[in-house]
Order: structure tokens, then C-alpha cells, then sequence
């Protein structure tokens, strides 16, 4: 007879691990007990050697799916010392404070068990939206507060039936202490209503009839709210677009795993990705069949955004159809908080829903769905959301490491998360948005509010914020220092991109980092954007950029990018008038004015940003006039440089002799001349698109490059929004590469603004130290 004691770190609270501990252990046949001792679970076991290996090896590798093992330490008990245990049983901790400190996982997929219940006609939950687990459905959206017991949560309001009771107490069943439990006899119910609340059915199967009739729908689900309508006709998803007032923007889809190749060129990675049970949305490539099942008006890229059922909901709605997929774009107009409330929902939405598919569960804390693409082989986070918040990221590096304290970084403006460090864990909140609006920013402060609730954080030592003076987060982090007497520290927004990448690779040794986006506050107050970095002995420093260019009417000048074309070929001395006429697109008076602002410095501001260049080459092949969501002109212009099928040694040579660099500053006035040259030519405009991509790639690499040579580093690095651009991020790497330095990728972290909260923590972290 052996005894051993095993603790074990990591997410191992409110995710089934004691039950399964259990399950194990009676298994194997172990005597001896599990407990839970706040952030860590503590195991005895006596029994047979081998049977302890096999408990060991069944402990690694049938955990929960939601648990998450950290580290696990095994000592052996003396067994003179040891007591005599007669049973395997689940001792409760004392102290329910401490127990509960561990971390809340995020909300996760329904599980397979419960799936298979939901479909089975005879299964007691069978056709039952809300089934959920100990292994499955919310966690952080319907917490209100610690220790996450079921009255901290928004299942406080559906008492337990005596059969859920049941499963509820018994540790040998998969429901045991599992919080969001319910079935159709004590949970949540589902009822539909029109356009002014009047309840219509409470059949889902209905619900599934008017999305074939055209409709478009609400849908509550569990963190969030959908709107959902076909994706095959026309009109439908036109009507869509002009009640959301979103003339382009790609829609996200919903379908089913079987039905992936009908319409997507989808690969190893992208499918293990969106089939994992965090089911985020996952960036497809089209094949040359999307067309047959799709409407144009989908998706106007040569991408698709799509998403597998994660809700017993989501599975019912693909139930009784022969609907392949479903548009599943949030409830939001843009650039506003989703709304989650029922009557907020019906009095947001009213205008734009048909009909609401809704549900009398509160929605806690919404959590907009992740997304991800695929860059470099790698799956990058364009949003870190559902299925990872509030999940925290981990630091091993030294003096990181080992700081013990609580900090809190505020995030840029755009596209914000917050994020809190504690115990050298650092928790980024939920997709936020653009904190320029007022609704968005008091999301921003609710979100922080909670995740200072539920990591039961009672300090914060410090606060981290943008450069940006005028920035909500800015001013909402000195009012928070004044009001607490705490100090506030501000980063630069791609020196904070720089530390991003660093703490995401785990890799603090002296890089060159490229940091390329559309906008941030630079240190000598212009807009920065297209920026490399020398990071050498902890100190970082801006080595190269793109060049200087005006923008005309300062920030109409990201929205109109004709106008930053015009101002291009300005300072080209080209004849701006002539050429801009030729658009056709601004009113004479309106081009006057452009010319004026140019010629007189008027309402101007200067940017390096890279966005800005791709925005003018958008323009400048008719592609896009107007930016109606964020960085659509480049974006649409990624995807029409993809359509290129040409020689790229053709590419090479033209880049070859128009890339102009001095002072490590690339001449962008030069590439865009080249680009109208190739457009007067009579060029194809995906020639031009590829063209300015790999101009732009090249020209940062080599600064890059010729940087880390001469300094003696070796690693490259590349962040920021326009990273997510996939020609140029490869071709990036792959120059890299090729030189033998070894490249810098995202990979927990958002490459974008997602991930700005949590380099600006480290960055304070770094030079604190
Ligand atoms: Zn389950
Ligand atoms: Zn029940």
C-alpha cells in the first residue's frame, strides 16, 4: 500500500474536477480524499502502486475539458504518518472564501453528453436549449460575484427541480455542483416575440420557419445577442445591411462542421480551431463553390467568417432545415455595446429584427465572439472574447515574474480591452470597442469593475494608460489615480505594441520590432503607424518609419482616403486637381477646400501610418471611397491584392526599382507615384494592390533587417492591426527567415489594439524594474 499527496494548480475550480478526481479514484480504486484549497486541489491516495500510475496518468489525461492543469507536485506519504482511509471521498474546504479564490473559466461550447441529450427524444432534457454541465455552457457571463456558487449567478433566479437536485449532489453524475445547471422543468425558457414584444410562439422550431421566410431575427443566446437571417437570398441580406446601416462589412456565418467544404477551403489548424470549445469565429478562405449557396452581399472579401453551434440554441435552429448556414452577426449598431437586456434588446432593435428569439435568463457580464485567422501558420486573435476571457495569460519571464503587483492598463481607444495584473496573472477583460463612445466606455469601466470583482483584486498599485491626452481611457485613468492616490503611467501606443508582442512571445532579449497599424499617438504628437523599433538593453527606441504625409482635414482623411491620395500626389507635385477629378467623387467645392488645407497647412495633421498608404492605393484603384468600418479600405484591398495570379519576380523587380530609402525612412510618396504610373498604364488593379504590399513589406524588413544585423539581434518582430494583413506579415517573416533571424508572431495576444492593455502592463513592468 502506497500513499501519495498530489496537489494540483491551475483552472481546477467550478470546472467538474473534484467529481472527476473522484470518478478516477473510485475507478482505480484509490482510497483517501480531494479537496479543494482555494487556488490549487489537494489529492490523497492510498492503493496499490500500480494503480496509482493509473490514476496518475488517468488525471493528466482525461481531465475536464474546461480544467486547465498548470503544474502538479507528487510527494510521497510516510506511511507511519499515514491515516487510514476506508472510502474516496470529496471533503469540502473549510473555508469557502479561500476556496473560491481560483479562476473563472470563460463560457465554453456544449459538450457532446449534452448535445446527445438534447437530440434524444427520450432523454428527459431532450430538445432543451439551456443543457449544460459541469463540463460545458456559461461560466462568465451569468457571474455576478465570488465565490461562484449558483446564487452568485444569473441561474440564482431557477431554483433546482428535484431530478436536477439529484444530479446536483451526487458526485458520481457529470451535473455535480455543476452551477448553470437546469432542465425544461425549473430553468430558463424560450418564447418569441414580434417587433413589440407581444409573445408569438415558444417553439423554436418556429423560430427556424421565419428565418426560411426571409425574416431577420434577434436571438438571445448566452453571453450575447445575434442577429441572425439566411444567407442565400439577396434581398434579405440587403434589407439586413440597410436596417444595420452597414453598407459592407463582411457578415459572420454560423454553420455546421459537415457542411465547412461545401464552401470553404478550410485546413488542419483553422479546423481544430473552430472546432475547439472555445468556438470562435474562424477567417475561411471562399472556394469556388461559395457562390452557389452564398449571396454576394455576404461577404465582399475572399474570406468568410464562421462560427460552429455553441449553444444547445444554436444546434436546435439547425435542427427541422435544410439551411446550410445562418448570417450571425452581433446585435449592435456599430461601434456601440451589443445589447443584452430583453427590453433593451427590443427597444434597440425593434427597427431592425422581425422577430426576437429571447430568453428570461439575465445575461451578466456580454462577451462578444472571438475571432481568429490564420497568419504565418499560426492562429492569430483579431478579437480575444467568448471561450478566453476571462482566462489569464501567464509571464515567465524574471522581473516580471516576480512583481507582486496589482496593476491595471486602461487600453488605447479603438477596439479596446483592459487588462489586470495580479499574482503575475494577467486578465484581459472581454472585447470592449471603440471607448470614444460614451455607451462604450461605460462598458469599459463595468467591464474593469468586474473583473476587479471576480478576481477579488481589493488593490491596485498602479495605472497604465495611452500617451493620447484626450483618449476616455486617458482621462478615466488620471480621474481614478487622483480619486485613489495612485500613480498613473502613460506608453506610447506602438512602444506599448512592442511590449505586447514581447510578453506574448514570453522572449524579452533585444529585438527590432515592426509595429504597423492605422493610428497611434506618437511621441513627438503626430499619428504614428508604420514604426520600427530598436529594443536594446531594456530600452526601446524608435529606429525607422514610414515616411511623413499629411493628412487633409486631419481624421476625414482616414474616412475619405481619396483625400490622402490627393494629398500624396501633392506633395509629388503632381496635378492633384486633374486626377482627383477624375473620380468623380468630391464636389468641386469640396476639392477646393482638400487643395486649400494642402497648400496652406490648414486643419492638417502628419502621419507615418501604414493604414493610411494602403487606404490611398484603395482610392486610388476605385476600390473604396469610403471607410464605413474600421480599416475596410486596406482591408478590401488585401483582398483584392490576393486575386493577383501574376509572376511575383515581376512584383519584385518593380519594387526593386521604386523602394527609396534614407535615414531609415521609406519613401511613400515614390511607391504611390510608381502605383499611379501602373495604374495609367493600364496595369490590373490586383497587380497594384500586390505591388504596394510587398513595397511596404520589403521596405520595413529591410530597415528591420539591416537594424538587427548591425546591432548584432536576432529577433525580428511584427505587431500591430496591420500585422493581420496576411501578405504582408508573411512576406515579412519570410525576408526574416531568410536571413536566419528568427521572427516574432502573436499568438495569445491580439496583434492589434485587443492587445495594447496588456503590453502597456508590461511595459510598465519592464522599466519599473
Ligand atoms: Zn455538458
Ligand atoms: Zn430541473
Amino acid at each position: 500500500m502506497t500513499t501519495k499527496r498530489i496537489d494540483v494548480k491551475g483552472i481546477v475550480q467550478g470546472v467538474g474536477f473534484r467529481p472527476f478526481v473522484y470518478r478516477i479514484a473510485k475507478k482505480n480504486d484509490m482510497q483517501g480524499y480531494v479537496k479543494n484549497m482555494g487556488n490549487y486541489v489537494e489529492i490523497v491516495v492510498s492503493g496499490e502502486l500500480k494503480n496509482i500510475d493509473a490514476f496518475l496518468s488517468d488525471l493528466k489525461l482525461e481531465k475536464p475539458p474546461l480544467s486547465k492543469i498548470d503544474s502538479i507536485s507528487i510527494k510521497n506519504i510516510d506511511e507511519n504518518l499515514n491515516e487510514i482511509y476506508s472510502d474516496f471521498t470529496i471533503t469540502l474546504s473549510e473555508n469557502s472564501e479561500i476556496e473560491e479564490e481560483g479562476t473563472i473559466p470563460p463560457d465554453i461550447s456544449i459538450c457532446d453528453e449534452c448535445l446527445k441529450e438534447i437530440m434524444d427524444k427520450t432523454d428527459r432534457r431532450s430538445n432543451y436549449a439551456f443543457t449544460a454541465c459541469t463540463n460545458c455552457g456559461p461560466r462568465f457571463t451569468v457571474i455576478e460575484k465570488l465565490p461562484y456558487d449558483r446564487e452568485n449567478t444569473s441561474m440564482k433566479d431557477f431554483p433546482l427541480c428535484e431530478n436536477c437536485i439529484e444530479e446536483y449532489k451526487s458526485p458520481e453524475n457529470r451535473r455535480f455542483h455543476a452551477q448553470a445547471t437546469c432542465c425544461e422543468f425549473c430553468g430558463p425558457e424560450l418564447f418569441i416575440t414580434n417587433n413589440s414584444g407581444k409573445i408569438v410562439s415558444n417553439d423554436i422550431v418556429d423560430a427556424v420557419k421565419f428565418l426560411e421566410n426571409g425574416k431577420i431575427l434577434a436571438i438571445k443566446g448566452i453571453g450575447g445577442t445575434h442577429l441572425v437571417c439566411s444567407i442565400n437570398s439577396d434581398e434579405t441580406v440587403l434589407e439586413l445591411r440597410k436596417r444595420l446601416n452597414r453598407p459592407t462589412q463582411a457578415f459572420a456565418i454560423m454553420s455546421r462542421e459537415e457542411y465547412l467544404d461545401l464552401f470553404s477551403k478550410i485546413d488542419e489548424n483553422e479546423l481544430n480551431a473552430i472546432k475547439s470549445p472555445k468556438k470562435p469565429i474562424v477567417a475561411l478562405k471562399k472556394n469556388e463553390l461559395y457562390g452557389k449557396y452564398f449571396s454576394k452581399h455576404v461577404s465582399n472579401l475572399n474570406t468568410i467568417g464562421v462560427m460552429l453551434p455553441y449553444s444547445g440554441l444554436h444546434h436546435l435552429l439547425f435542427e427541422n432545415t435544410d439551411q446550410i448556414a445562418y448570417i450571425m452577426t452581433s446585435a449592435n449598431m456599430p461601434g456601440l455595446p451589443m445589447s443584452i437586456d430583453n427590453e433593451q434588446i427590443l427597444e434597440k432593435l425593434g427597427n431592425i429584427a422581425d422577430y426576437f428569439l429571447l430568453h428570461n435568463r439575465k445575461i451578466v457580464n456580454r462577451c462578444d465572439d472571438s475571432v481568429l485567422k490564420e497568419i504565418n501558420g499560426k492562429m492569430e486573435l483579431l478579437r480575444r472574447s467568448r471561450g478566453f476571457a476571462p482566462e489569464p495569460v501567464e509571464v515567465n519571464y524574471g522581473t516580471i515574474k516576480n512583481s507582486n503587483k496589482n496593476i491595471l492598463a486602461l487600453g488605447p481607444e479603438l477596439n479596446s480591452v483592459a487588462c489586470l495584473v495580479k499574482n503575475n496573472k494577467f486578465y484581459l477583460t472581454q472585447y470592449i470597442g471603440n471607448t470614444g463612445k460614451y455607451e462604450t466606455f461605460n462598458y469599459l469601466k463595468e467591464a474593469v469593475e468586474n473583473l476587479i470583482k471576480i478576481t477579488n483584486t481589493n488593490k491596485i498599485d498602479t495605472i497604465v494608460c495611452d500617451l493620447h491626452p484626450s483618449f476616455n481611457s486617458t482621462i478615466f485613468a488620471k480621474e481614478l489615480g487622483e480619486k485613489y492616490g495612485i500613480p498613473v503611467t502613460q506608453i506610447q501606443h506602438h512602444e506599448s505594441h512592442c511590449y505586447s508582442l514581447m510578453g506574448d512571445s514570453d522572449i524579452f532579449e533585444n529585438n527590432v520590432t515592426i509595429a504597423i497599424d492605422g493610428l497611434g499617438y506618437g511621441n513627438d504628437g503626430n499619428i504614428w503607424g508604420g514604426e520600427i523599433f530598436l529594443f536594446k538593453d531594456g530600452k526601446i527606441e524608435r529606429t525607422g518609419h514610414l515616411e511623413e504625409q499629411i493628412q487633409p482635414g486631419a481624421d476625414l482623411a482616414s474616412k475619405y482616403p481619396l483625400r490622402m491620395l490627393a494629398s500624396v500626389l501633392h506633395k509629388a507635385n503632381l496635378n492633384v486637381s486633374e486626377i482627383i477629378k477624375g473620380y468623380n467623387y468630391f464636389s468641386e467645392k469640396e476639392l477646393k477646400l482638400i487643395l486649400f488645407q494642402l497648400e496652406k497647412n490648414i486643419n492638417v495633421s502628419k502621419t507615418t501610418s501604414t493604414g493610411r498608404i494602403l487606404d490611398s492605393i484603395s482610392a486610388l484603384v476605385s476600390l473604396c471611397f469610403e471607410r464605413t468600418y474600421d480599416g475596410e479600405p486596406s482591408i478590401r484591398l488585401e483582398a483584392l491584392a490576393n486575386a493577383y495570379n501574376g509572376k511575383i519576380s515581376e512584383i519584385e523587380t518593380l519594387v526593386e526599382d521604386s523602394l527609396k530609402i534614407e535615414n531609415n525612412i521609406i519613401d511613400t510618396t515614390s511607391l504611390i507615384v510608381k502605383s499611379l504610373e501602373m495604374l495609367n498604364n493600364n496595369e490590373k488593379i490586383e497587380k497594384i494592390a500586390y505591388f504596394i504590399h510587398i513595397a511596404l513589406a520589403d521596405g520595413l524588413s529591410k530597415i528591420a533587417i539591416e537594424t538587427a544585423k548591425k546591432q548584432g539581434i536576432e529577433y525580428i518582430g511584427i505587431t500591430g492591426g496591420v500585422s493581420y494583413n496576411k501578405i504582408i506579415s508573411e512576406r515579412i517573416v519570410e525576408k526574416i527567415e531568410k536571413e536566419s533571424l528568427k521572427p516574432l508572431i502573436h499568438e495569445r495576444i491580439p496583434n492589434g489594439d485587443g492587445g495594447i492593455s496588456f503590453g502597456q502592463a508590461i511595459g510598465y513592468l519592464l522599466n519599473s524594474n
